[in-house]
């Protein structure tokens, strides 16, 4: 596909560093690229492929805008699959600013927020699958969470995807087969209702569908949320695991008045910890507001850790709390286990439910019992260890509504095939069903789909 505009962008964070790359594709990118460059050796025309030093120039005033490295990399052998152009400069704003506005008068426009990876995909350089997985892969914090976007990059996931629609592809053939056998002679195929591959198939998209939870977990990480009265040591539970002191601590209570949030790793996973002011009786409206707020991110939080002071006994707003919880995924600590005891678990288990992870005793003071919370915290998200994925995974919530949607006209074409209903309807099934796994790799995503998605990429990708 060609498109008659050449973009351009700066493809490097903002703010200093020692290199900053501009990025133009497009057909003219060749002709901007003469138009604004000297090369050090004057040459007839630039080579693709090749790195050229030289100076880029304002083509309006001849003013001297920087000293660069320039690469023209000729269609389709670059990312966009387009003639691309890449500038590196000095890494400062104003003057990547400067030779953007250079380029922009030579002819190019500013691209939109993903555009050059939504022209890959158009150009057939990536499929769907593959774009989202670039988005993915800036955004990785962890090893686990690169190694899987990484994955779904080298097509593990797309690739799993178009072996599912290959079968169903065939499955259909034979459908839409005897749709013409029995219009003839009035017979249904028998063979045509064998369920095993559709069973099979089911199973497949269900257990995709399945990876998602894991996959979002490794692409965006969790968010627990420490909760509990003032006092208890949430700020100082924060900052034993951070291994830093970030949080405000002090001994009176009701310090933290607003949210602390700091990322840290657990078993490969981006934890997003979130130490809370204590809930209290709303006094005034600013703190009405403040707990408000706090049952909102409790709300949000994958999972809670319920902390509570072992070295002083149970209060009443510490029931309730746990009561509140209702279904959250919840991990109940006692802090303080380097004070003599004054709370037994028997007090808090009969609180909870059945299901609830053991109880924790921790000293947020020493660091006794931090690893065995860790590890609490770990088994409660996941239930396979980190960095055991070894096949396909979603990471999108849009993969897994679309593999649901894509089981269900399966299941109601089996269901067709047990009734022996007629072989249109189950045909159109399973139609459905291979243009909802099309989503995933772009196949069939409608246009509005794909300008969302690519509107979560940053400017330059
Ligand atoms: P928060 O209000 O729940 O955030 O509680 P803080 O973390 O501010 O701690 C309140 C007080 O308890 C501070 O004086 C801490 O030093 C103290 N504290 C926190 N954790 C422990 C612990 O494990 N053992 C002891 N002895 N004191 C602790």
């Amino acid at each position: 596909m060609t498109f008659r505009e050449t973009i351009a962008a700066i493809a490097t964070p903002p703010g200093i560093g020692g290199i900053g790359v501009i990025r133009v594709s497009g057909t003219g990118a060749e002709q901007i690229a003469l138009r604004l460059f000297r090369p050090d050796r004057p040459v007839a025309a630039l080579q693709s492929h090749r790195l050229y030093h030289g100076e880029i120039i304002d083509p309006g005033t001849g003013t001297l805008l920087d000293d660069v490295l320039l690469s023209l990399l000729k269609a389709p052998r670059s990312y966009t699959g387009e003639d691309t152009v890449e500038i590196s400069c000095h890494g400062g704003p104003f003057i990547l600013r400067t030779v953007l506005e250079a380029v922009l008068k030579s002819g190019a426009r500013l691209a939109e927020r993903g555009e050059f990876t939504k022209r890959a995909f158009l150009n057939d350089r990536l499929d769907l699958a593959q774009a989202e997985a670039v988005c993915d892969l800036i955004t990785a914090r962890t090893r686990e969470g690169l190694a899987a976007a990484m994955d779904r990059l080298k097509g593990r996931l797309s690739g799993r995807i178009e072996a599912i629609r290959m079968e169903l592809v065939d499955l259909l053939a034979g459908i839409e087969a005897s749709i013409d056998f029995s219009a003839e002679d009035g017979i249904l195929e028998t063979s045509i209702a064998d369920p095993l591959p559709l069973n099979r198939i089911i199973e497949e998209i269900a257990a995709l569908a399945a990876t998602y939870r894991r996959g979002r977990i490794m692409r965006e990480g969790i968010s627990v949320v420490i909760a509990g009265r003032p006092n208890v040591g949430k700020s100082s539970l924060l900052n034993r695991m951070l291994g830093q002191r970030r949080a405000i601590v002090t001994p009176y209570p009701g310090t933290t008045r607003d949210f602390i949030e700091e990322t840290l790793e657990i078993a490969g996973i981006p934890v997003r910890l979130t130490d809370t002011a204590g809930i209290r009786p709303p006094g005034d409206a600013i703190e009405k507001e403040g707990i408000d707020l706090l049952w909102e991110r409790l709300e949000a939080a994958d999972a809670v850790l319920l902390m509570m002071d072992g070295s002083t006994p149970l209060s009443p707003e510490d029931r309730e709390m746990i009561t509140k919880m209702g279904e959250k995924p919840l991990i109940p600590v006692l802090n303080k286990s380097d004070l003599p005891q004054k709370v037994e678990e028997r007090q808090v288990r009969e609180l909870l439910p059945a299901s609830s992870p053991p109880i924790v005793r921790i000293s947020a003071k020493t660091g006794q019992g931090i690893d065995c919370l860790t590890g609490t915290v770990r088994d409660l998200l996941l239930s396979t260890p980190a960095g055991e994925s070894s096949d396909a995974m979603i990471a999108h919530l849009r993969h897994r509504i679309v593999l649901e949607r894509a089981g269900e006209c399966l299941e109601r074409a089996r269901e067709g095939l047990a009734k022996t209903l007629s072989p249109e309807l189950i045909a159109l099934e399973i139609r459905e069903a291979l243009d909802a796994l099309g989503e995933i790799t772009g196949r069939t995503t409608p246009e509005e789909v794909l300008e969302r998605i690519f509107a979560k990429f940053c400017f330059g990708k």
